[in-house]
């Protein structure tokens, strides 16, 4: 079972492995909100495929994790950093501000609308984007 301890510990250990290419690739700036000097960790989109890879990782701060795991804690006016992420060079951090654009969407944030109304996804990025919320 991939979902016992011994695999989650297996695939933290695996996650912590990419930490060196994150830091390159973040230049140590969460790729969410782009803040610097704060704690970064890697956080794997979802759904989880079988084996983790670095480009289905992002890299991001304790603050915009918590509100990505706790869509009831989100704060709006912490996001209005999207508005750059979604146009990120990389996939995932594209694709997990798109998520979180339709959740503040979702929650009547016409700023988060307008953004998502102008947005150009990949179709193959909006079909993973579409894989979860
Ligand atoms: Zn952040």
């Amino acid at each position: 079972m991939s979902t016992g301890f011994k695999g989650k510990f297996h695939r933290q250990n695996i996650l912590s492995r990419f930490a060196k290419d994150l830091v390159r690739r973040s230049r140590s700036r969460c790729e969410l909100c782009e803040k610097s000097g704060v704690k970064l960790d890697v956080y794997e989109l979802l759904p989880l495929e079988e084996n983790p890879y670095v480009d289905g990782c992002i890299f991001i701060c304790e603050g915009c994790r918590k509100q990505i795991e706790k869509p009831k804690k989100m704060i709006p006016s912490n996001w209005r950093c999207l508005n750059n992420a979604l146009y990120s060079e990389v996939p995932a951090v594209q694709v997990m501000s798109f998520r979180m654009l339709r959740r503040l969407a979702a929650r009547n944030e016409h700023w988060a609308n307008e953004l998502l109304e102008h947005a150009y996804l990949d179709p193959e990025l909006e079909e993973w984007a579409d894989l979860a919320e």
